[in-house]
C-alpha cells in the first residue's frame, strides 16, 4: 500500500510560478492591473475568444451576467442538475426559476432534445456544461437557441483546450470558464467570462467593478479620470494580478499540461478495460478534442456502494472527487423548490455511482498503477 495520501486533483505549480507571484508582491501592484491585463489577453489569443474579462471566480462571472441580462423572477433557466451548484444557486439568489433536464447517462451532458423539451415562453437563458473536458454537440444546441432566441451561456469550467470540431470552446459565443485549483489551470481562485458579443463584454466589464466602466488599474495607469462615475450599481469580482500573474504562467503551458492528462488517462481506460465492476464515461460520436480534467468511473458492483469504495480507497492512500452529486436532490433543492427522486433517471443513476479518481500533469505512472491495484483490491 502506498504511504503517502494520493489526492485525486493537484494544480501543476512550478518554482518559476512562486517566482513571479513573489515579483507581483514585491512590486508595489498587487491588485488588478498589468498581469491580469496580460491574461485577458493571452485567453483570447489562446481560445481565439473576441472579448475576454477576468474575474475572481466563474461563479462571480456567473452573478455578473444574471445582472448584465437583467435575469429576475419569472425568469427560467435551463441547466443539468448534474453539475457544481454555482449556476443551480445563482438562479435562486436572482430570483429565476431553474428547470433542469436530464443527461446522457454515459457523457453527463444535455442533449439537444433534452434542452428542447425543458423551453418555455418563460425560458431566459440556456446554460449547458462542457462535462469532465469533452465537449457538448454546441452545432445543434446553438440552432436550438437561436431558434428560440435565447440566449446560450456554455458553462467551460472542464472544457481549457477542449476542441469541438475543430474550434476551441469560447472561440465563439459566450462561455465562462474556472481557474479554481481543480481545473485545468489555475489562479488559486479565479474565473473567466469569454464572448464574441463586444457589448455584453463591456458590461460584463462594468459590472465587475462597481459599475463604474473602469477599474482601478484604468483609472491611475491608463489614464482615465478618478472622477469616474457609477454607471449601474455593480460587483467588486476583479481578479488581483498576484493571482493573474499565476494564470499567466499556467495558460503558457495548458497544451503540455492537458497532454499529460491525456496519456494518463489513455492508460487509465487502457487499464481499467478489463475491470466489469468499473465503468468509465464514453467519448461523445462527434469530431473533438478532450482536455481530461476529470477521469470520471461509474462504480457498478453489487457488492460495495460507491460511497464505500471511497471510503476503501481512502484507506489505502488514494483519494477521489465526486463530480458532481445532483443538485436537484440537494436539501434544499428537495425541500424548499419540491424536486423529487425519479425526476431526471440518468442524472440520479450516474449520481450514485461516480467516482473521480486521481488525475492532474505531474501523476507518475507508479501513483496510477497504485490506484490501480487499490480498485482491484476494494472491488475484490
Ligand atoms: C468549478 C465549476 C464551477 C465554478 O467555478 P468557480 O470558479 O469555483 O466559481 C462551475 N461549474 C462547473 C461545472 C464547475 O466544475
Amino acid at each position: 500500500m502506498r504511504t503517502d495520501f494520493l489526492p485525486f486533483s493537484k494544480p501543476s505549480i512550478t518554482e518559476e510560478d512562486i517566482q513571479a507571484v513573489a515579483e507581483v508582491l514585491r512590486s508595489g501592484w498587487i491588485t488588478t492591473g498589468p498581469k491580469c491585463a496580460k491574461l485577458e489577453d493571452d485567453f483570447k489569443r489562446y481560445t481565439g475568444a473576441p472579448e475576454a474579462v477576468a474575474m475572481t471566480s466563474e461563479t462571480a462571472v456567473m452573478h455578473t451576467l444574471f445582472r448584465a441580462l437583467e435575469i429576475g423572477p419569472g425568469d427560467e433557466i435551463i441547466t443539468p442538475s448534474m453539475t457544481w451548484v454555482s449556476l443551480p444557486n445563482t438562479a435562486q439568489l436572482f430570483g429565476a426559476k431553474v428547470v433542469f433536464a436530464d443527461v446522457n447517462k454515459n457523457t453527463l451532458m444535455l442533449e439537444p432534445e433534452a434542452i428542447e423539451g425543458a423551453i418555455t415562453e418563460r425560458t431566459k437563458m440556456i446554460v449547458p456544461v462542457h462535462f469532465a473536458g469533452a465537449p457538448l454537440d454546441l452545432d445543434p444546441i446553438r440552432a436550438i437557441a437561436k431558434k428560440h432566441n435565447i440566449f446560450l451561456v456554455e458553462d467551460a469550467a472542464h472544457a481549457l483546450g477542449t476542441e469541438y470540431k475543430g474550434q476551441k470552446i469560447g472561440c465563439s459565443g459566450t462561455s465562462m470558464f474556472s481557474f479554481h485549483p481543480i481545473k485545468n489551470i489555475t489562479t488559486g481562485e479565479g474565473g473567466m467570462f469569454a464572448s464574441d458579443d463586444p457589448e455584453l463584454a463591456a458590461k460584463i466589464r462594468s459590472l465587475k467593478f462597481h459599475g463604474l466602466g473602469v477599474d482601478a488599474y484604468d483609472r491611475q495607469t491608463q489614464g482615465r479620470a478618478p472622477q469616474a462615475q457609477v454607471i449601474e450599481p455593480g460587483y467588486k469580482f476583479n481578479l488581483p494580478d498576484m493571482q493573474a500573474v499565476l494564470g499567466l504562467g499556467q495558460l503558457a503551458k495548458v497544451d503540455i499540461l492537458n497532454e499529460k492528462r491525456r496519456v494518463l488517462a489513455m492508460r487509465y481506460r487502457e487499464k481499467l478495460a478489463e475491470i466489469n465492476e468499473i465503468l468509465p464515461l464514453s467519448d461523445p460520436p462527434y469530431p473533438h478534442k478532450h482536455s481530461w480534467h476529470l477521469f470520471i468511473v461509474r462504480v457498478c458492483s453489487g457488492k460495495i456502494t460507491r460511497d464505500e469504495f471511497m471510503a476503501e480507497l481512502k484507506k489505502k492512500n488514494i483519494g477521489t472527487g465526486l463530480h458532481f452529486r445532483c443538485t436537484h436532490l440537494q436539501k434544499y433543492y428537495r425541500e424548499t423548490l419540491g424536486f423529487k427522486p425519479g425526476m431526471f433517471p440518468n442524472t440520479e443513476w450516474n449520481s450514485d455511482r461516480i467516482c473521480s479518481i486521481p488525475l492532474f500533469p505531474d501523476m507518475t505512472e507508479k501513483d496510477q498503477d497504485d490506484v490501480i491495484t487499490a480498485i482491484k483490491e476494494v472491488l475484490a
